[in-house]
């Protein structure tokens, strides 16, 4: 197996020229290294992209916030920039797995993995994420939904790298609310993210995306549109937990924990409103 390890910006397009369908790309390795021991991926060559200085960055660029795709979910969580302006995406870096994991795993990773269960999907939903890519012959940029394509797949192809997640500015008021198994390390049932903007005492806009009931984060359009205009009492809030049972209940199929999901979207919904904060 060929290692690809690039040190500058400048040497990446050469190593992604390398690069076939059976190669892959590596972060932190949490999930990579654990299929490859299972069996489950043999690539003909890693390219691992944490040498590259600006790839491990998080920096205020004009208007986005720049997150390069090698900074860990420590570095994620800790960022001043992330903690103030984007609070929704420090608590779900906060909340992966253990502290080894979060020392290691990356925002690219979470991203490649593309798992229904990944903590980060419906926030960078949340904040209109946008990606930028490399391939051998250039840099392009694609919104969070274009590349996701679902349960462990990528509208990416084999030598197209994330470089830097792109995060516009937010404002308003935003959380990330998970719910695991009672296993200390916890892969998410039910990941949910808000973000709400008022008008005095009422609610001018939300954004509801929930992760892990879905091949991809669900936008809950129906809660969006209900909660538009009324206050945050505790009623609403609670009408807005019972959109997402009804949800649950129509579209996870049995074996996803459906009943268990349907019994505890309520607490974690309650958890998301109470948590909000102003970015
Ligand atoms: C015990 C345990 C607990 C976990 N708990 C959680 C949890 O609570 N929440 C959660 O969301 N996840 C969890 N995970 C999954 C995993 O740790 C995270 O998704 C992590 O962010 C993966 O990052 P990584 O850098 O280690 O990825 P890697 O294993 O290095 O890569 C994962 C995939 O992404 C691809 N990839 C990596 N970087 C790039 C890039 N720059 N461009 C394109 N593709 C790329 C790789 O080719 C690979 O297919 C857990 C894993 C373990 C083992």
């Amino acid at each position: 197996m060929e290692s690809l390890l690039p040190k500058t910006y400048e040497e990446i397009p050469g190593c992604l020229r390398q690069m076939t369908e059976k190669s892959r790309f590596i972060g932190g390795g949490t999930d990579l290294i654990i299929k490859m021991r299972m069996g489950l991926a043999a690539p003909d060559a890693i390219c691992y992209l944490g040498y590259v200085r600006e790839l491990k960055e998080i920096r205020r660029e004009e208007e986005w916030l720049s997150i390069g795709s090698c900074a860990t979910m420590t570095e994620i969580e800790q960022d001043p920039e992330v903690r103030e302006h984007y609070p929704a995406l420090m608590d779900a870096a906060a909340d992966v797995g253990s502290l080894q994991i979060r020392n290691n795993g990356t925002i690219g990773g979470n991203i490649g993995n593309a798992s229904p269960a990944g903590d980060l999907l419906p926030v960078l939903y949340l904040y209109d994420a946008v990606l930028e890519i490399m391939g051998p012959d250039g840099v392009r940029r694609a919104g969070i939904d274009e590349i996701l394509a679902g349960p462990g797949r990528l509208n990416l192809a084999c030598n197209e790298a994330i470089l830097r997640i792109l995060l516009p500015p937010s404002t308003g008021y935003t959380s990330f609310v998970k719910l695991g198994s009672r296993k200390k390390v916890t892969i998410s049932r039910i990941g949910v993210a808000l973000r709400i903007e008022m008008d005095g005492d009422y609610v001018k806009e939300m954004k509801m995306m929930v992760g892990a009931i879905g091949i991809k984060p669900v936008r809950l359009e129906k809660a969006e549109e209900f909660i538009k205009g009324r206050t945050l009492n505790e009623q609403n809030i609670l009408d807005i937990a019972a959109i997402l049972s009804d949800y649950i209940r129509e579209h996870v199929a049995k074996e996803f924990d459906r009943d268990y999901k349907v019994f505890a979207s309520r607490g974690v919904v309650m958890d998301a409103f109470h948590r909000l904060r102003r970015d």
